[in-house]
Formats: structure tokens, sequence, C-alpha cells
């Protein structure tokens, strides 16, 4: 992402300050600090004033925060906080805001103890959160190498697959083949389950044995220059059981719902709403037990949530997966997991790997 691009953030963000009174904003969250500086250190904190912004990190990042961030740095051994608070008590800064859900309780309280008595510590909920919804072209190329990327590994691993290889040997795998493919890391923890253990939606790779008849269930990310990627598919190994198979064409027919309704303007919650419809017409919407997708980008979680509450209207550049399943305890579970991109007339599904039903 271009340095001008980090630049237009902060002033967005310093426009919002003035217009909300305050005169400062503190920024601890490292995707957010990422957001707005370039910077991918993990001790770093932001300033932002409001013709200023200034981004303070330790000595081990010296060099690289002189190579990614365009505005301000102060290099400092100690608490980063210790040195913002410098700053705001120079500035006489008065109402000073900082992030609620993002704050550990002990540094508001430095905070707190560190401001004059006439200064205030006010906890604002996520406003670089709600700017980060809507991703620019650049970011948007950047997801969608990360999906490439992502779904690359996938192929790859699957077309290697071998008798007697364990949840965990998969897992692995998939990993490897993320960053020798060029990724940062996994998004999150691969998860690779089978047989029963596909019924946990967030099951752990395990010592269990890919066994033939049974479902395979792979849920997988790629990190790419700090962008997300996020994908389900869920195979069968051998014969699949024909009430599987069922249950299969009313999760894809519900994902394929979900990603139809995705357009500008409708809610999140609508989205959450179209593909539950489907799953409750064939008797599965209990056996659905969570929300149909999220936002995704610098982080894997991101608003919007696409859950029934969520109100948030959807606009082109948003990037969100898909991804209905069912789960039965004992038994097993089904997800089909797409990321798309909220288009001007609906939404461009990036994930390129099929999805019709596959036997292996
Ligand atoms: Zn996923
Ligand atoms: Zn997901």
């Amino acid at each position: 992402v271009p340095s001008s691009e980090c630049a237009q953030r902060r002033s967005a963000l310093q426009s919002r300050l003035i217009r909300e009174k305050f005169d400062a904003l503190i920024v601890t969250a490292p995707a957010n600090v990422r957001y707005l500086t370039g910077f991918t250190g993990s001790n770093g904190m932001l300033l932002i004033l409001p013709g200023e912004a200034m981004l303070f990190t330790d000595p081990r990042y010296r060099i690289q925060a002189g190579q990614e961030v365009s505005c301000r740095v102060r290099v400092a051994a100690g608490p980063l906080l210790q040195q913002a608070l410098m700053i705001l008590r120079k500035r006489k800064s008065r109402r000073v805001a900082f992030e609620r859900s993002r704050m550990s309780y002990e540094a508001y309280q430095s905070l707190k103890e560190g401001l004059p008595l006439k200064s205030s510590a006010e906890p604002v909920p996520g406003w670089i959160e709600q700017q980060r919804m809507v991703k620019s072209d650049a970011e948007i190329s950047l997801i969608r190498n990360s999906v490439l990327t992502n779904s690359r590994a996938f192929d790859q691993a699957i077309g290697g697959l071998r008798a007697g290889m364990r949840e965990r040997d998969l897992a692995a795998d998939l990993d490897y083949r993320m960053r020798q493919l060029g990724a940062d890391g996994a998004a999150f923890e691969t998860i690779v389950a089978t047989g029963p253990h596909t019924a946990l939606p967030h099951a752990r790779p395990g010592d269990a044995k890919l066994r033939p008849n049974s479902l395979l269930l792979v849920d997988m990310g790629a990190s790419c220059q700090g962008y997300a990627s996020d994908m389900t598919r869920t195979l069968f190994l051998g014969r699949p059981d024909p009430k599987w198979k069922r249950a299969y064409a009313a999760v894809l027919e519900a994902q394929l719902a979900g990603i139809a309704a995705v357009k500008p303007g409708v809610t999140a919650g609508a989205v959450d709403r179209a593909a539950r419809a489907v799953l409750r017409k064939h008797g599965l919407e209990r056996a659905f037990v969570h929300s149909t997708g999220h936002g995704l980008g610098l982080e894997i979680h991101e608003p919007p949530r696409l859950g029934k509450k969520d109100r948030t209207e959807l606009e082109p550049g948003m990037t969100v997966t898909i991804e209905p399943g069912v789960y039965l305890a004992d038994s097993g579970g089904i997800r089909i997991e797409d990321t798309v991109v909220v288009t001007r007339n609906g939404c461009d599904v990036l994930t390129p790997t099929p999805k019709e039903i596959r036997v292996l």
C-alpha cells in the first residue's frame, strides 16, 4: 500500500478528531497502527494530533520504522505510553481519545494518571475499524493475492494427500506451502478435521488419521503482506454417505444464496438471513450455529459481522466471507467458505477453488 494512502487515512482520522472536538487519539492496536502508518513491528504506538502524527517504537525497530513509516517516528526505550504522555503534556491536550476495545486496563490507568488534572482520557469506539471496512484498490489487490496464494497451497496439499496422514500432518503441509508460495504465514491457526471432528466448527488438528469413507474439512487462510484470506472446503474421502451428500448440497445452496444477496445497500444481517433461510427450508437451521461471515483485511475477523443483528449496509470495496455450515454432534459437519469483495452491482467471488461436491 503506497505511503500516500496511509497519509490520506491519517488525515481522514484527523478530520474526525477535530469534528468530535478531541485534541488527540492514541492508537494501540497493531493492525490499526499498521493501517495508519505502514509500520509492521510488534511494538508501536501512534499518537494522532489534529495537525500531525507521531509513531513511538523501541530501538529494535529504529531501522525498520525508518523504512516503513512516512510520519514522524520517535524511538525510545521503556513504555511507549510515557513517551506519548510527554508530548500530550507539552501540547496541553485536554480531551485525549483512546481505542476502548484495544487498550488494556493497566495502560488506561497509566494514561489517566499521566495526564494533567484538567485533561481527560475518553474511550472511543472502533473509528479506525470503521474506516478499514471499505478497502482501497491497492488493498483489494493484496487480498486477491492472499486468496490466490491460499488456494494454491490448498490445491498442492490436497494433491499430495497420502493414506495414513494425520490431521496435523496435513495442517503442517498446508502451512509450509503457504509460506513457500510467498505468504507471511497462516492468517489463523489452520483447521483440519476429519470424521466426527468436523462437527466442531473450530476443531484443532490432532493425531486422528484421514480415513476412507469420511468427511475432511479444511479451513485455512494466508496472510500476505499483512492481508488475510479465508476459505473452507469440505471433501469426501471415499464413498460419501447419502445423508452428508444431501447436507452438502443444502450448505452449498445456502452459500450461493448468501453470495447472491451481497450487494451495496443490503445490510450484513440480510445476507445472513438469506443463507439461513435456505438451511431452514432443508430442516437444518438449528445445525447452523454461527453467523454467515465476517469482514477481513489486516485482521482475519473485522467488521462487519454477517450475523442476524448487524445492520451495517454493505458498500463497494468491503471484503467479507460467506461461510454457512451445519454441524451434528458426534457425527460430522460441513462448511463452505469463500472470500468475496462487494462491487457496484453485487460481488466478486475471489476464491477460485471449486466447490462442487468432491470425492477423493
Ligand atoms: Zn475460515
Ligand atoms: Zn471465516
